[in-house]
C-alpha cells in the first residue's frame, strides 16, 4: 500500500490502538452522541458561545417550556435560526464513519442530537431521545391542530382552538419520549461495548446511560478533545475530535486496510 503522505503513521492519540481493538473484538456496539459529533460541521454545541443576536442569551434559559410561554415569538425565532443553521450544514466525517461501522457490526445508535445529521450521512433505526429540530408539535392543543389548522405567524397558531405550535424537541425539564428511551436502556444493558462521542455528560437521563452499559458489562470508550463528565465512567477516554478519529477506527468505504 502507498502511504499516504496526509494520514499519520503512528498512534496520533493515546489510547487509539486499545479502542481499535476493542471495536475489533466486539459484536454489538451501543454508541451515544452528543452536539460534539456535529460540532465540525458548523453546528455549535449548547457549551460554545452562542454568537450573533444570540450571543447575549443562554440556551438552557431559550429551551424550555416556561420559557417559550413567557417569549413564544423570541423562543420560535431561535428555533427558526438554528432550523436554518442545521439545513446549510453537512454530515461530517464522524457522521459517516458511524454510518459505516453499521455495515460491520450490529450498532445501536443513540443520540441526543436533534440535527438528523446521523439519518443524512445514512445511519438508519437512529434513537433521537431529544426529538427533531424540523418536527413541530403543539402547546396545549386541542387535539384536532394539524399543520392544515395552523394560521401562518410567529409562531404558527392552531385557527381551531388558538394553541402555539411549538418544536418537536425535548426541552429541559421534560421527560423523554418513552420508546426511545426503552429502546436506549435495553441497547445499553445488552451490547458488549459503549461508544460515547462528543457528549458533555451533564444532561440526564441520557448521560446515565454509559454507566448502565458499564454496568452490565460494558467497556466504556469517551471520545471528547475536552474533559466530560463521563470521564471518571470510561474505561478508555480519547481526546481527540471525533471528525479526525472516528474514520480510522475502523475500515472505510473505499480505503484500504492498513
Ligand atoms: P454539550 O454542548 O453539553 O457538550 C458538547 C461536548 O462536545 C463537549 O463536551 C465538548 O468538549 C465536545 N466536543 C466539542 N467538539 C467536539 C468534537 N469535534 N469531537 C468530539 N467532541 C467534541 O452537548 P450535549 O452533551 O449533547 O448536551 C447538550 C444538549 O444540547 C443535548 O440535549 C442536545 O439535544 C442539545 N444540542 C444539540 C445540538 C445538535 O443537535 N447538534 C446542538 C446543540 C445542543
Amino acid at each position: 500500500m502507498v502511504a499516504d503522505p496526509l494520514r499519520p503513521t503512528s498512534e496520533p492519540w493515546p489510547g487509539m490502538e486499545a479502542v481499535r481493538r476493542l471495536i475489533a473484538q466486539a459484536r454489538s456496539i451501543f454508541v451515544l452522541t452528543g452536539a460534539g459529533i456535529s460540532a465540525e460541521s458548523g453546528v455549535p454545541t449548547f457549551r460554545d458561545a452562542m454568537t450573533g443576536l444570540w450571543e447575549r442569551f443562554n440556551p438552557e434559559e431559550l429551551a424550555s417550556e416556561e420559557a417559550y410561554r413567557r417569549q413564544p415569538e423570541l423562543v420560535w425565532e431561535w428555533y427558526l435560526h438554528r432550523r436554518a443553521l442545521v439545513a446549510a450544514a453537512h454530515p461530517n466525517p464522524a457522521h459517516h464513519a458511524l454510518a459505516a461501522l453499521a455495515a460491520q457490526k450490529h450498532v445501536t445508535l443513540v443520540t441526543q442530537n436533534v440535527d438528523g445529521l446521523h439519518q443524512r450521512a445514512g445511519s438508519q433505526h437512529v434513537i433521537e431521545l431529544h426529538g427533531n429540530l424540523f418536527a413541530n408539535k403543539w402547546l396545549d392543543g386541542c387535539g384536532r391542530c394539524d399543520e392544515a389548522s395552523a394560521l401562518p405567524g410567529m409562531p404558527p397558531r392552531c385557527h381551531l382552538c388558538g394553541a402555539l405550535m411549538r418544536p418537536g424537541v425535548v426541552w429541559f425539564g421534560e421527560d423523554l419520549p418513552r420508546v426511545a428511551r426503552f429502546r436506549a436502556e435495553h441497547a445499553a444493558q445488552t451490547s458488549d461495548l459503549c461508544l460515547v462521542v462528543g457528549t458533555s455528560g451533564l444532561v440526564y437521563p441520557a448521560a446515565a446511560l454509559p454507566g448502565l452499559a458499564k454496568e452490565h458489562g460494558a467497556p466504556v470508550i469517551v471520545i471528547n478533545p475536552l474533559p466530560s463528565a463521563l470521564d471518571q465512567t470510561a474505561d478508555l477516554v480519547v481526546p481527540a475530535a471525533a471528525g479526525a478519529l472516528l474514520p480510522l477506527l475502523w475500515p472505510q468505504p473505499g480505503m484500504e486496510p492498513d
